[in-house]
């Protein structure tokens, strides 16, 4: 599974024989590419494994991300780097289920929450958002929320824990409508309060799931369905409570409409035990039921790329260094129409020059194998794709430009100079590599020059992978000194000269051309913007 071993022979093969185009609009009806966004410690890893063990994929808990992987730190990212391996934070899961195809694509989750976090948020056509019973809306999700709301993905809700005591049921659906305005729509209702999980109500059948526990979760679960009859004789007094609340729930419209979830004013909300692989089918069968599939991509030019057009993706993610000796980058693309065939020779849409894919990857866990045949919502792996940037079009035949994947709200700020003054050079490459790829953002001024820049992050990891990849991968050891900024608005280059002149205030230039003005905090922000009317401030995604 390393990157040598993947690599084919050298010469040119050229593209297989093409398939029909009608392959591809039949093929993306089948797929359900969707990310899970929580906050850390909901059971995020531990849902994924459960999908992937209910669909077969591995047959006991545990394989996909293993111990050391679960609790992904600096140091072990570094390690499966050094070793070529893929990081968890890339791992791309792909599964049948029923007629089903789905890709579930991961997101960094921990200490190493970052911008490659929304950029997946891009790539995807759903989310499920997974909340902890007992903690409601946390911090992080809220963010990721928020990214899904701008770029318009439609949301499917999962009560995790159960098992454990947490809030009310009830207490938990007020909570998410009043905070992030978005209904549930309850799938199913728990029987039993939070830490005495009976089973579930499922409220479109009106049957009784029970809930059964197994040694550890590492086995799939047992299904045991009832007549609402034989439910009300097996819990009594939880079973009556259930089916009022349910009833309640109907009378307040809180039932599932299938065009309010696509336009994110409704969530179907599921309950569910992770660890013990409760629920997990019940939120398969709602992705392959409700989940959308992929649809005709918007282009820059307004109009939308069809499934059955020919081949084109864009990339959400470019990660490089994990074969230093090489210098290889791998770009994942996600493919919005055509059949994508390995070996295909695409355009670059930024650069209008040819792009071999005779070593697309396919992305399992942390395995990398080789890909022969991809569909609009899958995700493929492009290795040495040293001339592509995150946002970038790929196409064959017909021309294509996707829009560009909105740069996030950097919340952490630091500048990096050269510890060696000597290696300029190196160091100035190395600045530069990190922001084409997207690493962090650079931001530069004519007060602080070119060799002090500043760095801008969306989490203080991507200060450390790039502290890291400078020395190792560059040759220039940096030294990092953060700032205090917390917040950044989009704001006009001529507003240098105000903000120059106020505490707790700077402009910087990122190398877009975008000016940013970057802030203390909130409160210094709104006392700059009354006393200053004319300042523009514009908003980034994602942010503060
Ligand atoms: P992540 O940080 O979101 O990936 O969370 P993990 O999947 O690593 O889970 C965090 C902790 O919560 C672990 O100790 C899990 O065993 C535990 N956990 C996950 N799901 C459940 C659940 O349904 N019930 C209980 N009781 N614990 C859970």
């Amino acid at each position: 599974s390393s990157t040598a071993e993947v690599r084919g022979p050298d010469e040119d093969q050229g593209p297989g024989p093409a398939l029909l185009a009608g392959d591809a609009a039949g093929e993306a009806a089948r797929r359900r590419t969707f990310a899970v966004i929580s906050h850390p410690d909901a059971g995020k890893s531990t849902l994924t494994e459960a999908l992937a063990l209910h669909a077969r994929v591995i047959q006991e808990a545990g394989a996909v991300h293993g111990k050391a992987g679960r609790r992904g730190t600096v140091s072990d990212w570094m390690e499966m780097e050094r070793n070529r391996g893929i990081s968890i934070t890339s791992s791309v899961l792909q599964f049948g289920y029923r007629d089903a195809v789905i890709n579930l694509l991961d997101t960094p989750g921990h200490a190493d929450f970052s911008e490659d976090t929304y950029r997946v948020l891009a790539a995807v056509d759903g989310a499920v958002m997974l909340l902890d019973a007992a903690k409601g809306l946390e911090p992080q999700t809220l963010k990721l929320f928020e990214v899904c709301r701008a770029g318009k993905v439609p949301i499917i809700t999962v009560i995790n824990k159960w098992d454990r005591p947490g809030k009310e049921p009830l207490e938990l659906l007020d909570e998410i409508e009043s905070t992030i305005g978005l209904k549930p729509t309850p799938v199913n209702w728990p029987v039993g309060i939070a830490g005495d999980f009976r089973g579930l109500l499922d409220r479109r059948t009106g049957e009784y799931v029970k809930f059964t526990r197994t040694s550890g979760g590492a086995t799939v679960a047992p299904q045991e369905v009832f007549k609402p009859v034989e439910a009300a004789e097996l819990e009594g007094v939880a079973w009556e409570t259930a089916v009022e609340e349910s009833e309640l729930l109907e009378a307040s419209g809180a039932d599932h409409d299938q065009d309010a979830y696509i336009a994110e004013e409704t969530s179907p909300l599921l309950f569910a035990s992770a660890v013990q692989n409760f629920g997990v089918k019940q939120l398969l069968d709602v992705l392959v039921e409700l989940a959308p599939a992929p649809a005709p991509r918007p282009t820059v030019k307004g109009d939308r790329r069809e499934l059955d057009a020919p081949f084109s993706a864009f990339v959400f993610k470019v990660q490089a260094g994990m074969d230093t000796a090489h210098r290889d980058r791998v770009a994942y693309a996600r493919v919005c129409s055509g059949v994508f065939e390995r070996g295909m020779v695409v355009t670059h849409a930024a650069s209008g020059k040819p792009f071999h894919t005779k070593y697309a990857q396919a992305l399992f866990g942390r395995e990398r194998s080789t890909l022969e045949t991809a569909y609009p919502g899958d995700v493929i792996g492009l290795v040495n794709a040293n001339a592509l940037r995150v946002g970038d079009s790929l196409y064959v035949d017909k021309a294509v430009e996707f829009p560009a994947i909105p740069s996030f709200a950097p919340e952490h700020f630091s500048v990096m100079r050269a510890k060696d003054v000597g290696r300029y050079k190196q160091f100035r490459r190395g600045v530069e590599q990190l922001d084409q790829e997207g690493v962090v953002q650079v931001l530069r001024s004519d007060l602080r020059g070119d060799q002090a820049p500043v760095l801008a992050a969306v989490g203080p990891m991507q200060f450390e992978v790039s502290a890291y990849r400078m020395e190792h991968e560059f040759n220039s050891p940096v030294m990092m000194e953060p700032l205090e900024y917390t917040i950044a608005r989009i704001t006009d280059p001529d507003a240098a000269d105000t903000l120059s002149r106020l505490p707790g205030a700077e402009l910087m230039m990122r190398s877009d051309g975008t000016a940013l003005a970057l802030f203390l905090n909130k409160w210094r922000m709104m006392t700059i913007s009354r006393e200053h009317p004319g300042l523009r401030l514009d908003p980034l995604v994602g942010g503060a």
